[in-house]
Formats: structure tokens, sequence, C-alpha cells
């Protein structure tokens, strides 16, 4: 976000011994520890004053099975670089995840997720060094409760573990997912789209539609999509006809940026801060104002938003404060 902060302490590790030793000086100083991918999906509101890990573990591991591929990828490897590489060895699944911002280590804690796919379809496992006992130990995907944009790292697991690789089962045969219209349109002249056009499709949709964070600071959707009741459903379709809702499980899920759009915020300013003209869910800080200065717009839109629907949007990148 292009925000300016500092740390008092900052190491970089490219190996498990360098995290352990950057851990026992932040043990023997009683110093908070914060680890740092590439900062795409951080805001920080204040200075921090602790030592910042920034995550330089390498490595990508393939086995190669009948119709699958077991990959474990270090955790800071790049995830758009690892997306490219496996279209290029032809192991499939990664594809709608494309041009997603940050590191292979934060891919699991938000769960991320695009075009109709999350890592929690593709991951096996994580492995993370444990803070408490000082060890490396595993989670199956299902011990890491993923949810929408969300798993234990953000809950039990918050502040207590640094994830140190992911193991990715990707497919030799693909299966394409074009569930979302947005990438139907963007495929309708091809008759049976491939891996690599789905791939081609999701950069072109993004980069038309999200800015880039080396050219206009953002962090992405800075709010996630909120998930309602049927009850609340009916109340805002009797005032509200055209609002999108789209089913999530048991559930429903709303567009954030529709509502952000329809209270008026797209294009608007507060401070500086701007709501991205070609998708209200981006804040954006051309002017480098401070943590603090974003934070109040996003509450300032979060108080707007409430008073108008009736909805609490959730804010999605990690707070720093
Ligand atoms: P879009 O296609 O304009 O869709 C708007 C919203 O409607 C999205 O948030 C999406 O939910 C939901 N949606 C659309 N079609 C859907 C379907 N068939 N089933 C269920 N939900 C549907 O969205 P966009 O802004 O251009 O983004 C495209 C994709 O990239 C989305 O999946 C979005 O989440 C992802 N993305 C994520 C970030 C981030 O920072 N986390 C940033 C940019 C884009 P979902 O968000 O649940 O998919």
């Amino acid at each position: 976000m292009a925000v300016p902060a500092k740390a008092s302490h900052l190491v970089k590790v490219g190996s498990i011994d360098e995290l352990r030793q950057a851990v026992d000086f932040a043990n023997d100083k009683a110093l908070p520890i914060l680890v740092l991918g590439q900062g795409s999906n951080t805001l920080f509101v204040n200075d921090f004053d602790g030592l910042v890990i920034v995550n330089r573990l390498l490595g990508i591991d393939a086995s190669i099975e009948e119709r699958t591929i077991s990959l474990k990828v270090a955790s800071g490897e790049n995830w758009h670089q690892l997306v490219e590489y496996s279209l290029q060895h032809d192991w499939f699944g990664l594809e709608n995840l494309a041009l997603i911002p940050g590191l292979v280590g934060a891919s699991p804690i938000q769960n991320i997720g695009a075009y109709g796919v999350e890592l929690k379809d593709v991951l096996e496992s994580v492995e993370y060094f444990d803070l408490g006992s000082q060890k490396i130990k595993q989670l199956t995907a299902e011990e890491c409760q993923f949810g929408y944009r969300d798993s234990i790292f953000k809950h039990q697991l918050k502040d207590k573990v640094i994830i140190t690789a992911v193991k990715l089962k990707l497919q030799q045969v693909a299966e394409i997912n074009i569930s979302y219209p947005a990438l139907q349109n963007a495929l309708a002249g091809i008759d049976q789209p491939t891996p690599h056009d789905m791939f081609n499709a999701v950069c072109e949709l993004r980069q038309q539609k999200l800015p880039s964070p080396s050219e206009i600071p953002n962090l992405g959707s800075f709010f996630k999509n909120p998930i309602v009741d049927t009850e609340t459903v009916a109340v805002l379709q009797k005032q509200f006809s055209d609002i999108p809702v789209y089913p999530f499980g048991k559930a429903h899920k709303l567009s954030a940026a529709w509502l952000i759009d329809q209270a008026g915020w797209k294009e608007k300013q507060l401070n500086g801060v701007k709501v991205y003209q070609k998708q209200a869910l981006v804040l954006t800080n051309p002017e480098h104002q401070s943590g603090q200065i974003v934070y109040k717009a996003a509450q300032a839109i979060q108080a707007d938003i409430f008073e108008k629907f009736g909805i609490a949007l959730i804010i999605e990148p990690t707070v720093v404060s």
C-alpha cells in the first residue's frame, strides 16, 4: 500500500536454520515477530516495534505420479511465478489463480481464491515452524479449516506459526472451471478452452480491472464479500431488486464491490485514498498517505455501508496496528 512505516528490527531468512536463529534472537530480546512476504496484503497503521522476518525460503520439488503431480513449494516462492512454472510443465489446477500478488506462504492464510477456484481445491498440506515447540510440523488441508478467505492460520494458529512450505496436488489432465461469467465472456470465441487459454484470459481480465500495486499502490480487495442469511437477503431484495446474490452453501454471498459502488463511493477519495474507478473493492493510495489515513478511509466506508445496508464489511488484508 506504500504507506511509510518502519520496523525496529528486520531480517531476511533464506533457510530454516536462519529462521531458527531469527526466532531465537526475537525471543532473547522479547520482540514480537511479524513475517512478511512481499507485504502485498498487509497494511501498517503504525510503525512495528519488533522483528520483521522477510521470507526468502526458496525451492520447488515435484513428484510425478500417474495422473497427478505432487509439488512441494517453499513459502518464499512467488505465487504467480509458480502458476507460470506449473503451466509450462503442463501441470494443471492453478490457472484461475494467476496474477495474485504475494508469495506462496501467504496463500493458505486467507485461502486465496479467484474465478471459482480456491487454494483449498489443490492443497494437500501445509508445513510450518511452530514458534512454541520450535519444531517443523504439518497440517493436512482438512486440518487447515479452510473457509471463505479464511483458515486456522487466522484464528487458533495466528502469530503462533511461520509457514515454511505448501504441498499441492496438480493434474496432468485439465479440469477446466469457467463458472464465472467474466471468464465465460472472455473465452466465448474459443471452442474448448485449454488451461493456457484460461491463464491468458484471467491475466487479461485482472490487468484490465485491477491496478498493478507497483504502479498504483493497493492491496487488492480491501473488504471480504459479506456472507449473509436468507432473511437478510429477503430484506435487501425488497429495497434493492437488482442486488447480486450468489449461493454460498446454506447461506448467500453478496458483492462488497456492488454495495460500495451503490453507496456512491466508486472513484471517490478521502484524504488522498481513492476507491478505484474500475473496481470499487480496491482502495488505492496514490499519494502514499499514512496507514492511519488509509485505515480511517476504510472505516468511513464500513460505517456508510452499515448505515445504508445494515451490512458490516470485514477488512480483508492484515492490519498491523
Ligand atoms: P467479478 O467477476 O466482477 O465478480 C464480482 C463478485 O461476484 C466477486 O467478488 C465474486 O465473488 C462474485 N461472483 C461472480 N460470479 C460468481 C459466481 N459464478 N459464483 C460465485 N460468486 C461469483 O469479480 P472481480 O472483482 O473481477 O474478481 C474476479 C475474481 O478475482 C474474484 O473471484 C475475486 O474474488 C478475485 N479477486 C480477489 C482479490 C483479492 O485481493 N482477494 C482481488 C481481486 C480479485 P468471489 O470474490 O467470492 O469470487
